[in-house]
């Protein structure tokens, strides 16, 4: 008897008709003599009663709450929503028992609001299964060692999933989501972008980290790490979905390395602050060791930083804004920070040490008008940091010079 994980986002719980479509997936799984584990997010999107971002909206503008007072505050969505299916479950004689993530044994460090996964401790789960019952898991949360409630970072019922997936050798953990499974580009900003069929970890970690919010980074590394096969797939179609996993094919990225058609997706994420910083005068030596340790310091992680003698670009998350003005600040710096940037990739295993490509991606800027501000590549990336109102233009023209909505046989 195989385990299966099913988790379910928030656009597939959001309403009584979709719960009872996804009813019917948990059902078909229990038919055919899966051991099933159910993992929800909170129902719906801002302005649905017990979304996350409901919860959260509920106490922005006031004094800033505790970390750990608001993970008590979003980890209600979750169990709300678990109890909700549970009940839509036993509607069709299911047998289940709704757990909050730390009575599932997810046990986290107390990083409240992005915490890490340190253990998961299946016995409950596998005692539950033994006997037939379904769990249904609060995703998105799990409880420190002595017991307090934390959260996982936005996102983080995929990396629940995931996790327990791997504790309890799970043949397949399904994300079911509101989309038919992993795309060229994000089907919002275009249309007509194509499923992918299959993924190895690295080419959908690097598109999850850059910034396709379809599955969470941190749920494919654990992935990777212990070799669960995961599907990514619609609540709302039979379609197959994409499959990220070693072995579902015979994969070769290598195989098709002509730069037309050597990239697999793009991305992109929105409202990045970038910063210009130049060092006082009487500062010119080791400022820039002095700034980014003092950044590290004060917890803000930076990206895209271009070096020179005399200044840096970098850009942080919009949150990380005022403690790094402040850090600057008191460090007497001098900085311009502009908030209207956004940042396009083009993610792609052979694209590394291809020749063409970079010109592929600037004659899709040229052609578009779009100025660059900054770019940073790695092996298997190009990033380019872009004016915001230029965002969704980037994306359609990089997915349109990189043949993506045209279907490419990858086997
Ligand atoms: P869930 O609530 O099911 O976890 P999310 O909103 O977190 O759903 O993720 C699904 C959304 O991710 C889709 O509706 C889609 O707009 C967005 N998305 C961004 N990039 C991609 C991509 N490359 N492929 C598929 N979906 C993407
Ligand atoms: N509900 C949480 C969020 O909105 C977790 C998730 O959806 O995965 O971030
Ligand atoms: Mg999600």
């Amino acid at each position: 008897m195989a385990i299966v994980i099913q988790k379910f986002g928030g656009t597939s719980v959001r309403d009584l008709n979709r719960r009872e479509i996804v009813a019917r997936w948990v059902n078909k799984a229990k038919q055919s003599k899966d051991q099933v584990v159910v993992v929800v997010s909170a129902m719906g999107r801002r302005g649905d009663a017990y979304a996350t971002d409901t919860l959260l909206d509920l106490i922005s503008g006031k004094e800033r709450s505790p970390a750990e007072e608001r993970d008590l505050l979003v980890s209600c969505g979750e169990i709300i929503s678990a109890v909700v299916l549970a009940s839509n479950l036993r509607d069709l004689g299911l047998k289940v028992r709704v757990l909050s993530g730390g009575q599932a044994g997810v046990i986290t460090d107390d990083n409240f609001g992005d915490a890490r996964i340190l253990e998961v401790e299946p016995t409950v789960l596998e005692g539950l299964l033994a006997e037939g019952t379904i769990p249904v898991v609060a995703g998105f949360q799990g409880r420190t060692v002595d017991g307090r409630i934390t959260t996982l970072g936005r996102g983080g019922s995929d990396t629940t999933a995931v996790a327990l997936g791997a504790a309890l050798h799970a043949a397949v953990v399904d994300i079911f989501t509101d989309v038919d499974g992993i795309k060229t580009a994000d089907p919002r900003i275009v249309p007509d972008a194509r499923t992918i069929a299959e993924l190895d970890y690295e080419e959908i970690f690097q598109l999850a980290n850059l910034g396709a919010r379809v599955i969470h980074p941190r749920a494919v590394e654990i992935g990777r790490q212990f070799g669960v096969a995961i599907r990514v797939r619609s609540t709302f179609s039979e379609s197959t979905g994409t499959w990220i996993a070693s072995g579902h094919g015979t994969l070769d990225p290598w195989a098709h390395r002509d730069p037309d058609h050597s990239v697999t997706g793009i991305t992109q994420l929105d409202h990045l602050m970038q910063f210009n910083v130049t060092p006082p005068s009487s500062m010119l030596k080791d400022w820039a060791y002095h700034l980014f340790m003092a950044l590290g310091e004060n917890k803000v992680s930076v990206d895209l930083i271009n070096l020179f003698p005399d200044r840096v670009y970098f850009c942080v998350p919009p949150e990380k804004t005022s403690i790094t003005k402040d850090t600057l600040e008191n460090m007497g710096y001098t900085f311009e920070a502009y908030d209207d940037r956004a940042k396009v990739s083009v993610v792609g295993s052979a694209i590394q040490g291809l020749p063409g490509v970079i010109g592929r991606v600037m004659a899709a800027m040229a052609q578009s008008n779009i100025d660059i501000l900054q770019s940073a590549d790695s092996h298997s990336t190009i990033t380019l940091l872009l004016h915001r109102h230029n965002m969704e233009k980037a994306v359609s023209a990089l997915h349109r010079q990189f043949h993506l909505d045209e279907e490419v046989s990858r086997t």
